[in-house]
C-alpha cells in the first residue's frame, strides 16, 4: 500500500512541477511583453529589484521542484503559509509591472490557486483565492487611488468569482479523493473479521517501526499470541462461534494495549502486537495482563471446553536485543511462543537463546560465526518442524544433568553450547528427508547418520568452539558400541557426548516425530531411559538425569527452571 501511495505522491508532484515550470514560462512571457523601453530612475530601481526578486523566486521554485520530496496533503506548517504569501506578493508584483489595474495577466493567480488547492485541499485553495483577490484589489485600488473610475473592476469581480470557484472545486475534489483513499487504505489494511490490522499491514508496519527504533536508538517489543486448543473450541461450538471469539479477542487486545501499540491479526488464531519504545520488562507486564485477563474472560461456549476457559500462549521478542531485523524478530517471538506452548500453554515466554550468552565470551570474528550458527539453527527449526525448539530444550536438559553431576562451570558452559549446536550438521540434509513420515530407506539412514560429522566440520572453523567438536561428533555413539558414526564404546566416548546423547534422546522421545505416531509420556520416557541404561546410554548419566526427572515431575517443570 505504501508503494502505491509513494507512486501517487510522485505522480502528483510531477504534475505540480509541470504546472510550476509552465507558470514560470508564462510569467517570463508576461514580463517581456511589458518591459518599458524608456525608464526614469525610480522605475529603473523598482525594475532591477523586481528582476532580482524574480530570479530569487525562480531559484526557490527550481529547488523545490527538484527536491520534490514533499508529501501531498501533509498538515500545513507555518512555512507553507509563508511560502503562499511569498507567491501571492510575487504575482501581485508581476501584475503591477504588466499594467496594474490594466494588466492582462491577472489570471496568472489561477495557476497558484490550482497548485495550492491540488496540493493541500479546499481550505488552502480558498485561502489562496482570497489572497489572490486581495492582490487584484490592491492593484485596482491602493496603487491607483487617483483613478475616479476603474473600468476593469467588473471584469475583475468576475475573475475573483472564478478564483473562488477554482479553489473550492479543485480543493473539494482533492478532499473527496483523499477521503476515498483513506477509507480504501483502511479497508485494505484491516482484517475483515476482527477489525485489527491484517498480516500484510503488520509486516509493513513492523519494518517501519524497526527503522524508527534504529534511528532513535530505542527498543521495540513484538508480542505473538496464539489461542490454546482453538481447534477444540471450534469443534465443540462450531466455526461461527469461533469467529465470534476471534472478534472478541481482537476487541480485548485493543483494550489491553496502549494507544501507541499496534495489534494485528497475524493469521488463523494467531495475533501480533508491535510495541514501539518498549523494553522486555514492560512488554512482559502487558503480555501478562493480556494473558490473565483473557483467562478470566467469560467467553461464550467455554463451558464446552475441557478446562472451561479459553487461554492464550504468548511469546515476546525484543529488538535489537534478540534480533537485528524484522524477520529475525518475528522468528524470535515465534520461538518464544512455541516454547510457551510446549511448556504448559496459558503462559508468557520471553525469547531466550543460549547463543546470546555464548556471544559475550567470544571474540568479534567468532561472534559473527555464532550469528550465522543462530541463523542456521533457525533454518533447521523451520525445515524440521517436528524438532522445533529442540536445541534449546536439549541445552536445558544438559544443564540439569551437568548440575546434578556437579561439573565445573566451564564444563557446563561448553556443554550447553554443544547442546545448542549439536544438530547443526542437519543443515546439509534435505527438508523432505527430515520430515519424512514413512520409515527411512538404508540409503537415507546413511545420509542421516552423517550429520554429526558435517556438524563437527562446520564447528571446527570457529576457533573458540573447537572444544565442543568431539561432543557433536560423538553424540550418537552408544555406550555399548552400537552407535554411529564410529562405533565407539564406554569411556572412549567423551562424557559431554554421553550427556548430550541422553538429553537428545529424552527430547526425541517426548516430542512428536514424523516417523512415530505419538510422543511418549514423561513416565514412558523415564522407563525407556531406564531400559536403555548400559546399552545405549551411560548408566551414570541416566541415573543423574532420573534424579532430576523425578524431582521436576513434568517437562514444563524441567524447562521452567532452566531458562
Ligand atoms: P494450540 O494450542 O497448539 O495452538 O492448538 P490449536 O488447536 O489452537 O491449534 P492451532 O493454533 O495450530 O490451530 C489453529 C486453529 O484455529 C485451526 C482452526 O480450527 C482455527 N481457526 C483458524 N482461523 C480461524 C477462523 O478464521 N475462524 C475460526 N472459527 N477458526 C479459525
Ligand atoms: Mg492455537
Amino acid at each position: 500500500m505504501q508503494r502505491y501511495e509513494r507512486e501517487r505522491v510522485k505522480k502528483l508532484n510531477d504534475l505540480i512541477a509541470i504546472i510550476k515550470i509552465f507558470s514560470l514560462f508564462l510569467i517570463v512571457v508576461a514580463l517581456i511583453s511589458y518591459m518599458p523601453l524608456e525608464m526614469n530612475t525610480s522605475t529603473l530601481t523598482i525594475s532591477i529589484l523586481a528582476v532580482f526578486y524574480f530570479f530569487f523566486f525562480v531559484l526557490v521554485k527550481i529547488w523545490e521542484i527538484y527536491s520534490n520530496k514533499k508529501d501531498i496533503n501533509t498538515s500545513l506548517t507555518k512555512s507553507h503559509y509563508l511560502y503562499l504569501l511569498f507567491t501571492i506578493v510575487f504575482l501581485t508584483t508581476i501584475v503591477y509591472f504588466t499594467g496594474a489595474h490594466e494588466s492582462r495577466f491577472k489570471d496568472l493567480y489561477l495557476l497558484a490557486i490550482i497548485v495550492y488547492s491540488l496540493r493541500h485541499g479546499k481550505k488552502i485553495g480558498i485561502t489562496t483565492s482570497l489572497l489572490s483577490t486581495l492582490g487584484v484589489l490592491f492593484n485596482d485600488f491602493v496603487l491607483n487611488m487617483h483613478l475616479s473610475r476603474n473600468i476593469y473592476l467588473e471584469s475583475d469581480i468576475v475573475l475573483i468569482g472564478i478564483f473562488f470557484m477554482a479553489g473550492w472545486i479543485i480543493g473539494s475534489m482533492v478532499e473527496t479523493e483523499m477521503g476515498f483513499r483513506k477509507t480504501l487504505t483502511a479497508l485494505a489494511n484491516r482484517d475483515g473479521l476482527t477489525g485489527l490490522y491484517n498480516h500484510r499491514y503488520f509486516q509493513e508496519r513492523l519494518e517501519r517501526e524497526i527503522n524508527k527504533a534504529e534511528e532513535k536508538n530505542s527498543k521495540l517489543a513484538l508480542i505473538m499470541l496464539d489461542i490454546d486448543h482453538f481447534k477444540f473450541y471450534n469443534d465443540a461450538n462450531g466455526h461461527h462461534r469461533g469467529d465470534m471469539i476471534l472478534k472478541q479477542i481482537g476487541k480485548l487486545l485493543m483494550h489491553y494495549t496502549r494507544a501507541t501499540d499496534i495489534p494485528a491479526r497475524y493469521g488463523g488464531d494467531e495475533f501480533a502486537i508491535i510495541m514501539p519504545e518498549t523494553n522486555a520488562n514492560s512488554a512482559q507486564k502487558v503480555a501478562e495482563r493480556i494473558r490473565s485477563n483473557l483467562e478470566k474472560f467469560p467467553f461464550t461456549g467455554i463451558e464446552n471446553t475441557l478446562k472451561r476457559k479459553l487461554t492464550v500462549s504468548i511469546g515476546i521478542g525484543i529488538y535489537p536485543d534478540n534480533a537485528k531485523d524484522k524477520d529475525s524478530l518475528i522468528r524470535a517471538a515465534d520461538e518464544a511462543l512455541y516454547k510457551a506452548k510446549y511448556i504448559s500453554r496459558n503462559k508468557v515466554e520471553l525469547y531466550f537463546s543460549v547463543l546470546d550468552n555464548l556471544k559475550k565470551d567470544l571474540n568479534q570474528s567468532d561472534q559473527k560465526v555464532i550469528e550465522t550458527a543462530k541463523t542456521l539453527i533457525s533454518i533447521i527449526n523451520a525445515k524440521d518442524r517436528y524438532t522445533y525448539g529442540h536445541s534449546e530444550r536439549v541445552a536445558a536438559y544438559v544443564q540439569l544433568i551437568a548440575d546434578q553431576l556437579q561439573l565445573s562451570d566451564k564444563d557446563k558452559r561448553i556443554l550447553k553450547y554443544a547442546a545448542y549446536l549439536h544438530d547443526i550438521g542437519k543443515i546439509e540434509i534435505d527438508e523432505g528427508l527430515l520430515n519424512k513420515k514413512s520409515p527411512l530407506t538404508l540409503e537415507e539412514w546413511e545420509i542421516m547418520k552423517k550429520h554429526p560429522i558435517w556438524g563437527a566440520d562446520i564447528i571446527k572453523s570457529v576457533q573458540s568452539l573447537r572444544c565442543i567438536v568431539p561432543f557433536i561428533l560423538y553424540h550418537h555413539e552408544y555406550y555399548d558400541g552400537g552407535g554411529y558414526p564410529f562405533g565407539l564404546k564406554g569411556d572412549q566416548i567423551p562424557l559431554g557426548a554421553r550427556i548430550l546423547s541422553v538429553a537428545d534422546s529424552f527430547d526425541a522421545m517426548t516430542t512428536n516425530r514424523p516417523y512415530k505416531a505419538v510422543a511418549k509420556t514423561y513416565e514412558g520416557a523415564i522407563d525407556e531411559l531406564q531400559r536403555c541404561s548400559g546399552s545405549q546410554f551411560d548408566p551414570m548419566v541416566v541415573e543423574a538425569f532420573l534424579k532430576v526427572l523425578k524431582q521436576k515431575k513434568s517437562i514444563g517443570g524441567l524447562l521452567t527452571t532452566c531458562s
